[in-house]
């Protein structure tokens, strides 16, 4: 069995130990088993330390059966300088633990902070490298987030002392605490002094400073509660860099203020809508005059570079220059056939099925299709078809 050192605040940064067993758990990764360790296995949907034995490092360190498992790659190299009996010195990543234990400690805040405001339960927390979730049992509003995130913030800047301790029998009478599931083995809460009292067995800040600051950046409704997203502290920092980043681009582009590229893109986004509306209000003219050059046939085919909505006012147009029927083609192969004469097109339309592989239907003087074949072909088979069925 690993003992298991001190987590309470920060772990030792490094320590010495003893390799007790080594196992192949697959092809690519060996779990190593120390005498001791001080590195925080993956739990509590939190992922585990990283950090070196030796000069090997160390990917995740998770629990299997019990037992802590370091995570190395699976190498002959490894496999050498991690033979059982070897002692060694042992480096936690301090930047990922330290980042770690910022969201962590921040989300300890955050749940506390809407459980005395709301009453509403921290039912999921989920801290990867890639993002930070944490789930509650109530809907929160953008106006209750707003609110919260205010007094969090305000919790950090106090910098309140984060006390780590094993409660005897007569505190965990008396005393009210957050947990999210049944605690085995010695009961370890962690208080924030006002704010919140919580079972927990992983590392967090000495004080809440250290978390530097805090934000929601995303929530969503979430099987009858609320999913909120976070950031704190260091992960804070690069997001709003990367975000400031992104927003300086845009208001040069815009030669907007910073704090006004919004109301430019709003502004931008109306011009838009109305040149696309007076784009389509030309559009339809040129194809009035398009059609209107045509000489009256028989059939009308056209091969027209326009959208799905454009091609059906196209087809009205030009089925008043066909004594049987017009034949309009657009962009992706999609195809109207349109007559204001009568002629049954359902046989036109078997026609483009049986010879050129065309999907689609429709009833009385208007089929819709789409169909992949080349443009002389159409023309031939649809003439053809036009003057066989009159
Ligand atoms: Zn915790």
């Amino acid at each position: 069995m690993t003992k298991q050192l001190d987590t309470l605040h920060f772990a030792p940064e490094t320590f010495e130990c003893e390799v007790k067993e080594l196992y192949t758990l697959d092809e690519d990764t060996l779990g190593v088993v120390l005498d001791r360790t001080a590195f925080f296995p993956m739990g509590g949907g939190q992922s585990g330390d990283c950090g070196t034995l030796g000069d090997c490092y160390v990917e995740n360190v998770e629990t299997r059966d019990g037992t802590i498992l370091h995570l190395v790659k699976n190498c002959e190299e490894t496999v050498g300088k991690l033979a059982v009996g070897t002692h060694l010195t042992a480096k936690i990543d301090r930047n990922k633990r330290f980042s770690d234990m910022q969201q962590h400690s921040g989300e300890h805040i955050l749940s506390g902070v809407v459980h005395r405001l709301y009453g509403f339960r921290n039912v999921g927390f989920h801290l990867s490298d890639r993002e930070v979730t944490v789930d509650f049992d109530g809907v929160l509003s953008e106006n209750d987030i707003c609110k919260v995130e205010y007094l969090v913030n305000e919790a950090i800047w106090d910098d309140r002392e984060v006390r780590v301790f094993f409660p005897t029998d007569e505190e965990k009478e008396r005393l009210s605490y957050r947990s999210k599931k049944q605690v085995d083995g010695p009961l370890r809460l962690v208080e924030i002094a006002g704010i919140d009292l919580c079972a927990c067995c992983a590392p967090h800040v000495r004080h809440t400073g250290e978390i530097g600051a805090l934000r929601v950046i995303k929530s969503e409704k979430n099987k009858g509660g609320t999913r909120l997203w976070i950031l704190c502290g260091k992960r804070l920092f690069a997001d709003t860099r990367e975000k400031l980043e992104q927003n300086r681009q845009i208001s040069t582009m815009l030669s907007a203020k910073q704090n006004e590229t919004a109301v430019f893109v709003q502004k931008l986004k109306a011009d838009h809508a109305a040149l696309q509306y007076e784009l389509v209000g030309v559009r339809r003219q040129l194809l009035g005059l398009q059609a209107e050059a045509q000489p009256v046939r028989d059939v009308q085919v056209a091969f027209l570079d326009v959208d799905a909505e454009t091609l059906r006012y196209a087809a009205g147009l030009f089925a008043g220059r066909a004594r049987a029927f017009t034949f309009v083609c657009g962009e992706g192969g999609n195809f109207v056939l349109q007559t204001d004469t009568g002629f049954d097109l359902q046989p036109v339309m078997q026609l483009l099925r049986t010879h050129c592989g065309a999907r689609g239907g429709g009833r009385g003087n208007v089929m819709q299709g789409s169909v992949h074949a080349d443009k002389a072909t159409l023309q031939v088979l649809l003439e053809a078809a036009g003057q066989k069925d009159q």
